[in-house]
């Protein structure tokens, strides 16, 4: 038998049981291809991580005495497409028995699945044997419901896995979550800890993806790329975060400045998503840095960190397996806009959007709170179509692949899902953000103002999307009370701001 194996770019994993044993009938394939590279325009420094990561885990792996061939993206026999590839493969290398890792992205899967109907060899997909549940466990979990309430789901894997709990299955401290603990702004003259960079010259690769007119955003130092792409810089950053940034991770979780960009969060995402390191190995980490370390690091650090990768990122996997295909066309809102052109410059007067976005371009990164409530909530405020926001945090993000960037995206962040992830819009006006970050400070606009051409335009959109989709969300408990704040409000005053948030969307393009 001679038996042929795909690793997709984002099946990094050096730990699967495929490479348990070396076997001299067995091939590896890693393919840099247009097809990834051209379904969007992802952000250089995207581009550069992945394939810079696939070039390390195939060396890594001929080291070891694996059989790998690799595609390079200007290798003259490359088909630029994953079937038309591996069809030329099998034929010319008589290759007997084909398998592949089961795909974390629904369109590769699909793809994937026809091809091995149409082949003549034998087929095969296995797990990836990366995430902590399996496909469609959530979609049982959560059978017969409309929503998916992801605490639920958060303490069931906590159970199923024990992780802080005790012999009884209760956690650790009697208390499952400390959200409500974890949401400081930054004191005044706070400085977070420089984030660790890595330094790689990639010069060449990078010359290689413009020589073959790839077309990508943002701008990178290619003399010093920063993101981890081997296996040891991705433990020695989270190692690193373990240290440094866990103890004050959860507290400032929420806090945004124009001081920092990265602040106290992991930067973990492109090396976990890519499979370079697994949730379980981080989350053990984690525990391990608060066992050998609690005077430094309380619980609530913990159990936030741990939340958002054994509760969130397993969470929105499921609800990814359970939905999908329908949930890439979800619009609750019917929202039509366009995504403004500043969202590709960061060339706007509002300052909270300038940083988060500029600061997207140059790192490929923003954190949570900045994708949530800064560009995600000026967009859903604004009513922009989803489908532009998709591509946009599509393409921009170090870590972005579908199946956990559409439902951020669209189920998190802009309610798209009518309620399946969320229970209620993520929106707010100027307060928030000015109660989180240092934004307000420097902008051009006035926080405090809803009318005139100096105001907020946070301000009036806020009340305008409360407004205009009053039949949609008027009978959600969680909202109730925007409601009658609203109905109490003078006539002519709600007028003024209805007209003021329409103004400013007929000019959105020179906010
Ligand atoms: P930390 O803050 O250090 O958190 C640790 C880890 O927890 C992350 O690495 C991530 O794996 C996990 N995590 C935290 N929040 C979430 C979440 N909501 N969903 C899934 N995992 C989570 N995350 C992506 O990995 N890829 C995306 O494309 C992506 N798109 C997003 C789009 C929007 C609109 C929003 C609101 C969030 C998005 N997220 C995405 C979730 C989250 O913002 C990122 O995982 C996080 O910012 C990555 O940075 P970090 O590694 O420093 O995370
Ligand atoms: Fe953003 Fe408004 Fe604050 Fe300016 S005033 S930074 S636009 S929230």
């Amino acid at each position: 038998m001679k038996n042929l194996r795909l690793v997709l770019g984002d099946q990094l994993n050096a730990s699967h049981s495929w490479f348990k044993t070396i076997d001299s009938n067995t091939t590896y394939v890693l393919m840099e291809m247009r097809q990834e590279t051209d379904y969007v325009a992802h952000h250089i420094q995207k581009i550069i991580a992945f394939f810079l990561s696939m070039r390390t885990f195939a060396a890594e792996r001929r080291a070891e005495g694996h059989t790998v061939i690799y595609l390079t993206l200007d290798d003259a026999e490359n088909k630029q497409s994953l079937i038309e590839n591996l069809l030329v493969l099998i034929e010319k290398e008589n290759f007997t028995h084909f398998e592949y890792l089961l795909p974390d992205e629904y369109r590769l899967d699909a793809q994937l699945k026809a091809f091995c109907e149409t082949l003549s060899i034998n087929s095969q997909s296995v797990d990836s044997e990366h995430f902590m549940s399996e496909r469609h466990e959530l979609a049982e979990f959560f059978k017969g419901k409309k929503t998916f309430l992801m605490e639920s789901f958060y303490r069931s894997m906590r159970k199923k896995h024990g992780v802080m709990v005790d012999a009884k299955n209760e956690p650790w401290t009697g208390q499952w979550n400390y959200d409500a603990d974890n949401r400081s702004p930054f004191p005044k003259n706070h400085v977070a800890t420089a984030p660790l960079l890595f330094s790689k010259d990639v010069s060449d690769l990078l010359a290689m993806i413009q020589a073959q007119g790839v077309k990508s955003i943002g701008t990178v130092n290619a003399k010093d790329f920063i993101w981890p792409t081997s296996r040891a810089e991705a433990l020695t950053l989270m190692n690193f975060f373990m240290k440094e940034c866990l103890p004050l991770f959860g507290k400032f979780q929420d806090a945004m400045t124009t001081d920092g960009w990265s602040l106290y969060h992991s930067r973990i995402s492109f090396a976990m998503n890519a499979k370079i390191v697994s949730p379980k190995e981080v989350i053990d980490a984690a525990i391990a840095a608060w066992n050998q370390n609690q005077e430094r690091i309380s619980f609530a650090q913990l159990e936030g960190f741990v939340r958002q990768i054994i509760g969130w990122r397993e969470y929105m996997r499921g609800v990814y397996w359970a939905k999908m295909p329908d949930y890439q066309t979800l619009n609750y809102f019917n929202h039509t806009r366009k995504l403004p052109d500043w969202f590709w410059s960061g060339e706007t007067k509002m300052a909270c959007l300038k940083h988060a976005i500029g600061q997207s371009l140059n790192y490929a990164y923003a954190h949570h709170i900045q994708r949530l409530m800064v560009t995600g909530n000026f967009a859903l405020l604004a009513g922009i179509h989803p489908d532009d926001l998709d591509k946009w945090y599509l393409g921009i993000y170090i870590d972005a692949i579908e199946w956990v960037e559409i439902t951020n995206t669209r189920g998190m962040s802009q309610f798209a899902d009518g309620g399946i992830v969320g229970t209620k819009p993520y929106v707010s006006s100027a307060n928030y953000i000015d109660k989180m970050s240092t934004y307000c400070k420097t902008c051009f606009y006035d926080k405090t103002q809803k009318l005139g051409d100096k105001a907020c335009p946070f301000n009036s959109l806020y009340w305008h999307f409360y407004d205009r989709h009053v039949d949609k969300l008027a009978k959600n408990p969680r909202i109730g009370m925007m409601y009658q704040t609203w109905k109490k409000m003078d006539e002519t005053a709600k007028a003024q701001i209805v007209e003021q948030a329409e103004r400013n969307l007929e000019r959105i393009e020179s906010l």
